[in-house]
């Protein structure tokens, strides 16, 4: 990776630009980078060291498909096993009702259904694969300030008044993304009357790789399984009720944790400050438009019930990946209407179903009517019984079924 410190506005010029330097941008500026596609990345934050060490409090579930995305983009082998928890059960609870459901790896094969893993760690490990790369150069702190079609390329012009030339722009700049607003693709969605708060708890007795979703009236409940005796706790609350419930006193906030987590982790503290995410919906009208590609929360952003958004953002990541590589061996233009129209078509049936599924069970599971409650706890029961389905539901969630990118079944570009 060329670090470039610029001191003066240039020109540049380049196959791919990436705008966005988030957990996609940067998977997918390595991806390309390893197979030798000239990728430029453009990043508003800067990546020096004191950022990538700062705990954001998110922590992200890496399901098994994504892993071999992660792991086939080279930064996987940048991941210290010992700063990954593995996901073995899955508990699916709700509210008070008897009836549940328990996912046990073993039930689909001896690996895990995924990793618990802080995204500075992703982070750090993307920055590392992209240290390796002379393909990619990275500009950082920067961003783009302006964009403007030219006959064969896009040019992109920075806060600073560089410019670059591409045949293609990636928007990977996240839910507000500019490159979207540019490309004057339009959106759908609605904002969740939730909040997520989000921290990091140590515990006395070892969690054994159990994730716990535990459903209630304002939403779920999840504690996920870190390395060692820690737990990433994501807790919805009603958006109303968020703030009061981050100004609790340290000790009343242990208590209602336990509440709703149960004693099974024993003594529980927090580790570092609690976060507060508001939550919505978001999919773009379309993922493509002339030279422009948009992936991850640029294109869609869903409901965290699931762990899902970094996944299907990854999904999309190895096959627009697939699709600008193919195009490049083929010298065919990567920013060309037939790879980008062959990107829309694999990407949007995937994250319709995903949206959907998530919104649904979101609505599903905060509604306290008592013949729906009844429906969805003797739905939880049914599944739990009904082997093949929970194999095929548990597979799914594992990111290893459809039509599947290179990638993602774990093969290189
Ligand atoms: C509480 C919570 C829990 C979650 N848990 C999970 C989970 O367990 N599993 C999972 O898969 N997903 C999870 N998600 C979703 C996941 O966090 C997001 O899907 C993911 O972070 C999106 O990454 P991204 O790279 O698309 O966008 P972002 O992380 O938003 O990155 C966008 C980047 O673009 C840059 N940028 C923006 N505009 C410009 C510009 N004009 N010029 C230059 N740069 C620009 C920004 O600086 C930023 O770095 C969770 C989300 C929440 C809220």
């Amino acid at each position: 990776m060329t670090d470039i410190r610029r001191d003066g506005p240039a020109n540049r010029a380049c196959d791919v630009l990436i705008v966005g330097g988030g957990l996609a941008g940067l998977t997918l500026a390595a991806a390309l980078g390893g197979a030798g596609v000239d990728t430029i990345l453009v990043d508003r934050e800067s990546a020096d060291a004191r950022l990538l060490d700062t705990f954001d409090g998110r922590t992200t579930a890496v399901a098994f498909g994504t892993k071999r995305i992660v792991e086939a983009a080279g930064l996987w082998a940048h991941v210290p096993a010992a700063a990954t928890g593995a996901i073995l059960d899955i508990r699916v609870t709700d509210e008070r009702s008897p009836l549940f459901l328990h996912y046990d790896h073993r039930e689909v094969g001896d690996e895990p259904f995924g990793w618990i893993v802080e995204n500075r760690t992703l982070r750090r490990a993307a920055f590392a694969r992209l240290a390796q790369l002379q393909t990619v150069a990275h500009l950082a702190p920067a961003e783009v300030t302006d964009l403007a079609r030219t006959a064969t390329r896009v040019r992109a012009t920075l806060g600073d008044g560089t410019t670059v030339d591409a045949r293609l722009v990636v928007g990977a700049d996240g839910r507000h993304s500019t490159v979207r607003r540019w490309a004057g693709i339009g959106t759908s969605g609605w904002a969740y009357a939730q909040t997520a708060i989000v921290c990091t708890i140590d515990h006395e007795y070892p969690h054994h790789g159990v994730a716990l979703e535990h459903f209630l009236p304002p939403g779920p409940f999840a504690v996920l399984p870190m390395a060692g005796n820690r737990a990433s706790v994501v807790w919805t609350e009603r958006r109303r009720d968020a703030q009061a419930v981050l100004a609790m006193p340290e000790e009343r906030f242990l208590l209602e944790l336990r509440r709703r987590a149960g004693d099974w982790l024993g003594r529980v503290r927090t580790v570092g400050p609690k976060f507060a995410y508001p939550l919505s919906l978001l999919h773009a009208d379309a993922y493509a438009a002339d030279r422009v590609a948009l992936v991850s929360e640029a294109a869609h952003a869903m409901h965290p019930i699931a762990g899902q958004g970094l996944n299907v953002g990854l999904r999309d990541v190895a096959a627009l990946a697939e699709v600008i590589v193919d195009a490049h061996r083929l010298g065919l233009d990567p920013g060309g209407a037939d790879a980008l129209a062959r990107y829309e078509r694999w990407r949007r049936p995937d994250t319709l179903m995903l949206l959907a599924v998530t919104d649904g069970l979101n609505r599903l599971f905060a509604n306290r009517i008592a013949p729906l409650k009844l429906a969805r706890d003797v739905g939880l029961a049914v599944v739990n019984r009904t082997p093949p389905l929970k194999r095929f539901l548990m597979r799914s969630a594992m990111g290893t079924t459809g039509d599947l990118p290179r990638l993602a079944r774990g093969e290189a570009l």
